[in-house]
């Protein structure tokens, strides 16, 4: 019985993954049994070092190595005039797939939600307000989402910073690429309409 309470236990973890339920959860479990040493012998590994050495990096946000240091801050020997605030890791992963920009990341770990102030200190906006001013950043370009929760943030950080006088910039909403006009929903157009730029 000990051995099929360690299975539940898997089951129950691996279905609070993202994307992931129970029925694909069991199919995870199982595949992983059925596969020891192709799976579970290094999967255990990789986490358990994981475990010991990834950690978030306390002054841009995003993963470091313990042992290492933070790529972004430590090891990073170019320097870049702007920072760019995403609210999590894979915000940034997006960003520099596409090449669109060169420069440093913040990672804020979620966004502020408009009705809970509780754990502002997690954002690092803090740090955010240190770097601009250490690094000598002249632009911050706020890539949070088109969400209440991320348009909240952006404002606040742009509170935070108004004694830097940095260069604040928003990402553009508006009109998808590929979008029909027809098939946008109002929030979107009206969006658009009021980021419209000249032709
Ligand atoms: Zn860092």
């Amino acid at each position: 019985m000990q051995n099929i309470s360690e299975i539940e236990e898997l089951i129950k973890l691996i279905s609070k993954l993202p994307g992931l339920g129970p029925k694909s959860a069991k199919r995870i479990v199982l595949k992983l049994i059925n596969n020891r040493e192709e799976l579970i012998k290094p999967m255990a590994k990789n986490l358990a070092e994981i475990y010991k050495d990834i950690s978030r990096c306390k002054n841009c946000g995003s993963l470091k190595s313990n042992s290492k240091g933070c790529d972004g801050c430590e090891n990073n020997k170019n320097k870049f005039n702007k920072i760019c605030v995403v609210e999590n890791l894979a915000d940034k992963w997006s960003i520099e797939s596409s090449s669109v920009y060169q420069g440093y990341f913040h990672i804020l770990g979620g966004t502020l939600s408009s009705l809970n102030n509780e754990k502002k200190e997690d954002l690092l906006i803090d740090s955010l307000v240190e770097r601009v001013k250490k690094e000598n950043v002249d632009e911050v370009i706020l890539a949070t989402s088109a969400t209440v929760e991320g348009q909240t943030t952006a404002f606040y950080i742009q509170d935070s910073l108004k004694n830097t006088k940095v260069k604040i910039s928003k990402l553009a909403q508006g009109l998808p690429v590929g979008g029909e006009i027809e098939n946008l929903d109002d929030g979107t157009l009206i969006s658009a309409f009021k980021n419209r730029k000249n032709f």
